[in-house]
């Protein structure tokens, strides 16, 4: 099982690391700093080196417990081999702030919209993210307030962490995903990684985010898309 270095520190931007398997499908280390693509953010890229030579690496992807690091040429290299990792910091960086983003919505959507209104999902890109929101009385009116809201509470800089928890301490936390594949998932773990914005939210996560809500920015909304009547598409930038 690959030691997921990124959940515990985020801002970790490069790794000494053992080669456990090394095949045509890519490279599987003992501990990375490389997050693969999942929970709507995507992987990071980077290079690897060992025994003189680097890698490019430009696909990164979960392999069961493991994570599958995928060069850009393909290369063999033994088992046990030592190697360094680096990951490209700006656009990981980059990833976190529209993660942390994505988040702030969601609690303050759930948090002060309540009933009114539920985030269904999310995907991140390297400049820009999208949100998809289901509510009744929707209005371009009520996603600019949203986001003003949104700005404010960043702007005031509260920390953002992850903490893991027993499965029992996260099935007594209300809302801790609000969907129901994501309930699923906790019910079939034995610890559960959560991300919290204090003073927000608490939800169950394996992505990697910023340290404070400052350090998110300002969201800037770029598009809205009706995905049927009561599913609006929300595009944004962070400026
Ligand atoms: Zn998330």
């Amino acid at each position: 099982m690959t030691d997921k270095i990124f959940w515990r520190d985020m801002y970790r931007k490069n790794i000494e690391a053992s080669v456990t398997e090394c095949d045509g499908s890519g490279i599987i280390l003992d501990r990375t700093v490389f997050y693969p693509t999942g929970g709507g953010q995507p992987n990071d890229t980077g290079k690897i080196l060992f025994d003189g030579q680097a890698v490019n690496i430009v696909d990164v992807k979960k392999s069961g417990e493991d994570v599958l690091h995928i060069p850009d040429t393909s290369v063999n290299i033994a088992r046990g081999t030592k190697v360094y990792g680096e990951i490209d910091w700006e656009r990981r960086y980059s990833h976190m702030r529209h993660h942390s983003a994505i988040h702030v919505i969601d609690g303050i959507l759930a948090a002060r919209h309540g009933s009114k209104a539920l985030l269904t999902g999310g995907q991140i890109y390297q400049d820009h993210a999208r949100i998809d929101i289901n509510m009744e009385d929707f209005s371009r009116e009520f996603v600019e307030s949203l986001l003003k809201e949104c700005n404010t509470f960043m702007l005031e800089g509260h920390s953002i962490y992850q903490r893991e928890i027993t499965r029992d301490e996260a099935l007594s936390i209300p809302n801790l995903s609000r969907t129901e594949p994501g309930r699923e998932l906790i019910r079939s773990l034995e610890t559960v990684r959560t991300i919290v914005i204090e003073g927000l939210d608490e939800q169950a996560d394996g992505g990697t985010h910023v340290n404070n809500t400052k350090e998110i920015g300002s969201i800037s909304l770029t598009g809205i898309q009706s995905k049927g009547k009561r599913n609006k598409r929300i595009e944004f930038r962070l400026v």
